[in-house]
């Protein structure tokens, strides 16, 4: 088992400082997205807004084997899960787009997504945004100071199930530091295998649910790294990176792309003065 770097509040703030560059790369992209508009232009724009800031995109570099990823962001449309590449691929009214950043600043990381449906998308898929952004939201009210990880993988893991829906069980969040991708590994279900550290202040994690509108089994595309459903059925993702608090959690990610859930804002987390601040400002 891997070992858990705790963040002290000056790199959480880094983290924090990346993360709100993260938001407006995500947020811009929101409204950019449209029948006609190709994820490579979609990934241009992240590459301008990431370097405008001073950051770095965290996914370049990645490697997967011997292959290297190029781009700023993974654009996964329809039934690809996660880590599609972007390129001329055009975006058709009724898609579905994943759009993931990454963004380094200040020697730290911040990583968040979200799913936008491109104009009218019929109403199943519709459903299945809406219960995989909930069910994000479910696992982050589950982060309580000392309370344990697979608390987390199970709000998200249930709020999934019991709608009829399925989480790949290859696919995880992560801790987030000076790495994208740090211990411990945060599935979005749980299995005794998986560690299950309990959830202190200073521990940083992506919760990321991905989440498939038919059967859980994944495949990847012959490029290496594109995550397809093998039912074809679409899938949805939407991560955010959070700290845990004494007091609960802080989303470091949080801004206008995928604001507090309207009316369910979850009491035990961003209680404090610096969050709520920082919501108000990311909402101008
Ligand atoms: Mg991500
Ligand atoms: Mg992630």
């Amino acid at each position: 088992m891997a070992r858990i770097i705790y963040k002290s509040a000056a790199e959480i703030a880094r983290i924090r400082e990346a993360g709100r560059v993260v938001s407006t790369v995500l947020a811009e992209m929101r409204e950019a997205v449209a029948p006609g508009v190709t994820t490579g232009e979609l990934d241009a724009m992240a590459f301008h807004i990431i370097r405008e800031h001073g950051g770095v995109p965290s996914f370049v570099g990645q490697r997967q084997g011997h292959i290297v990823y190029r781009s700023a962001i993974c654009a996964s449309v329809n039934e690809e899960v996660v880590h599609g590449i972007p390129g001329s691929r055009r975006l058709n009214e009724g898609d579905v787009v994943s759009l993931d950043v990454g963004v380094r600043l200040h020697g730290f990381h911040a990583d968040s997504a979200i799913t936008v449906a491109v104009g009218q998308v019929d109403d199943e898929t519709a459903r299945l945004l809406q219960v995989t952004r909930e069910s994000l939201w479910a696992g982050i009210r589950a982060v309580r100071h000392r309370g344990r990880l697979h608390d987390v993988s199970r709000a998200v893991q249930e709020y999934v199930e019991q709608r009829g829906f399925s989480v790949p069980k290859e696919l995880s969040g992560h801790g987030v530091g000076r790495q994208l991708w740090e211990p411990p590994a945060v599935f979005n279900y749980v299995d005794a295998g998986h560690e299950n550290p309990p959830l202190l202040e200073g521990l940083v994690i992506a919760i990321e649910p991905m989440v498939n509108a038919g059967r859980a089994e994944i495949g990847v595309l012959d490029d290496g790294w594109t995550v397809v459903t093998q039912d074809g059925r679409p899938s949805a993702h939407f991560e955010h990176t959070i700290a845990v608090t004494k007091g609960g959690c802080e989303v470091l990610t949080l801004g206008p792309h995928d604001p507090w859930p309207e009316a369910r804002r979850p009491r035990d987390c961003n209680h404090h003065e610096a969050g709520e601040d920082r919501h108000e400002r990311t909402k101008l």
